[in-house]
């Protein structure tokens, strides 16, 4: 079992990664397989390559800005995912803090992700550039300080990108120069040092960055390494469930921290290759599972459902896959039932879960469990330490429901400028998860419910708060409330609750045709703003009143009991 002592403290992500650094739990990789495949172009990226293009970069940037730096780094899921990790790893070499965000944010949403990270750096592709310069300019970052990554080069031709530096340009700079030199961290230092903002809205309120160190990032993946025994001597070959020269499909995407921690740290740590995939396309990726015969698919409850239900799976062979977790999401029963028959092959299937804030994963299933125990979210990973607090406040016993609180190597820092929202969530040591669950007698964890205020489409996080907050800005609107709405793909819908104001309230008691056209114009009002999973897909309900406690706080437990249903666009 890791104990902080078992992670080291003084090592920055890329010295943990790509500078030969031994640990008990690390394989060996086997000379000449890649470490990346981009799936879109076929392109195999090795780890010398790696290194050598973080190095360049880092000199690159050394030269160009000299300043203790700050990036905030939009990939573009068409063509540069190969360009993500150096991006990343030479931000670290030099000491600064890598902040992912998605890159379909719209100017609104990605400009309040800039006023909370204050980068010095952007690094955007060519295709979100529009929207980034929108964005950049509010915040006045001149466009000397935004890096784009690829493009044609007749895009540079055009002002104001040749203003912006080329990726490229960087790169072949850097080939040129002496290396610049990584500071190691002292003792301890790993534990402090920002390696990444992370988005989450963690258990209320709008998008925060949530601040996750270097240490956390090195823990979790060695806590996850000594949970799937790697590095031990075995004497059952099927019990590894990670072997150097597996390949896992990179279908998440990079800004969140399932595809960046597990996906990317993980997997290159195991020795593996990660095929990256541009923006996800269900039958691409069944095409690229029997291409390169992968062996670990890494996939959300939605992509689940297409497994399972998806008759294109008929016609493609999926022998090759050995280890599927699906996590983000709760995975029901029968979706595992159907797994197991969509992917013949299967030794190891089942459930993760965990958060932003705790870099990904509380728990998983567990080796001693080839499927996952039906329903539950694993066991804890080791080195994590749980409780669970009743809503009186007293400690629950096996089985009793309460709210789980963690801690553990993997726990982050807090959120980036807000010691509000840090003091709320980090409680005297402990991360409080905003899940009710259960534990049962064997360790297996049950997620019951979500009781912070989360939603969440296709494993991707919606903040009620913020579609409020948008609402409220259109003028037919008095006050509102958004819940989440099962479903059985996306796993959940943001629907909205409405109080009209009076003028508008009087034209639909005047004509019911208007309540039609003004929920039409709410939608719109939300789809022209915002990201596309947080469209009101799961439907705009007119009401008197939204039901709030004393304090104000809005009581979604009784919408949620509310049936009506009622579907506007899709
Ligand atoms: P995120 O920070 O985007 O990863 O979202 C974290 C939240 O997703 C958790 O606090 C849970 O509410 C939910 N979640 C993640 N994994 C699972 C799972 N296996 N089962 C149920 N809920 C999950």
């Amino acid at each position: 079992m890791p104990s902080d002592r078992d992670v080291p403290s003084n090592l920055s992500v890329p010295s943990f990664l790509l500078d030969n650094f031994c640990h008990a739990t690390r394989p060996e990789r086997i000379a000449g397989t890649p470490c990346l495949i981009d799936d879109a172009t076929g392109e195999k990226v090795f780890m010398e390559e790696l290194r050598a293009r973080t190095q360049y970069l880092a000199s690159a940037i050394t030269v160009n800005w000299n300043f203790s730096m700050f990036v905030v780094s939009i990939p573009d899921f068409s063509t540069t995912l190969s360009d993500f990790p150096p991006c990343v790893w030479a931000t670290h070499r030099l000491g600064g803090i890598v902040a992912t965000l998605s890159p379909s944010l719209s100017v609104g949403e990605l400009e309040h992700h800039l006023k909370i990270s204050r980068p010095s750096l952007l690094f955007v592709h060519s295709e979100c550039f529009t929207i980034a310069l929108q964005a950049a300019s509010k915040l006045l970052l001149p466009l000397s300080k935004i890096v784009v990554l690829d493009g044609p080069t007749s895009v540079f031709m055009a002002s104001p990108l040749q203003l912006c530096q080329s990726f490229d340009s960087l790169i072949g700079q850097g080939s040129l120069l002496p290396p610049a030199i990584e500071k190691p961290f002292k003792e301890g230092e790993a534990k402090t040092r920002i390696a990444f903002l992370a988005p989450s809205s963690g258990t209320t309120g709008v998008q925060k960055a949530v601040a996750i160190s270097h240490f956390n990032v090195i823990s979790i993946v060695i806590q996850a390494a000594t949970f799937n025994r790697i590095g031990e001597d075995y004497t059952r070959w099927e019990d590894r469930r990670f072997r150097p020269g597996d390949i896992c499909c990179g279908f998440l995407p990079l800004y969140h921290i399932y595809g960046l921690v597990y996906n990317l740290h993980f997997m290159l740590y195991a020795g593996m290759t990660l095929v990256l995939a541009p923006k996800f396309h269900f039958e691409s990726f069944l095409k690229s599972i029997e291409r390169y015969r992968m062996t670990h698919l890494t996939i959300v409850p939605p992509q689940a459902v297409l497994l399972c239900k998806h008759p294109a799976v008929q016609n493609c062979s999926l022998s090759s896959v050995r280890y599927c977790i699906v996590a983000a999401a709760p995975l029901s029963a029968s979706l595992t039932r159907g797994l197991l028959k969509a992917l013949p092959n299967v030794m190891h299937l089942g459930q993760g879960y965990g958060m932003t804030e705790t870099c990904g994963t509380v728990s998983m299933f567990p080796l001693s469990q080839n499927v996952g125990t039906l329903g539950s979210g694993g066991q804890l990973l080791p080195g994590t330490v749980a409780k669970v607090v009743k809503e009186d406040g007293t400690l629950a016993q096996v089985g009793d429901v309460g709210e789980l609180y963690v801690q553990g190597g993997q726990v982050a820092l807090g959120y980036y400028g807000d010691e509000k929202a840090t003091r709320e969530t980090f409680v005297d040591g402990w991360l409080r998860t905003g899940d009710q669950v259960f534990f049962k007698e064997n360790g297996d964890i049950y997620i019951v419910e979500r009781i912070k205020e989360l939603i969440k489409v296709k494993g991707l996080q919606v903040a009620p708060a913020e579609l409020e907050g948008h609402l409220l800005m259109h003028r037919s609107i008095a006050d509102a409330a958004v819940i989440g709405v099962p479903d059985e793909y996306a796993g959940e819908l943001p629907m909205a609750f409405v109080v009209l104001q009076p003028a508008a309230a009087a034209l639909v008691e005047h004509d019911p045709k208007n309540a039609i056209k003004l929920q039409s114009s709410i939608y719109k009002h939300v789809a022209s703003a915002k990201s596309k999973h947080k469209w009101l897909s799961g439907g705009i309900l007119f009401t008197d009143v939204i039901p709030r406690n004393a304090s104000g706080k809005i009581l979604r437990r009784i919408l949620r009991d509310t049936k009506t249903r009622n579907i506007v666009g899709s």
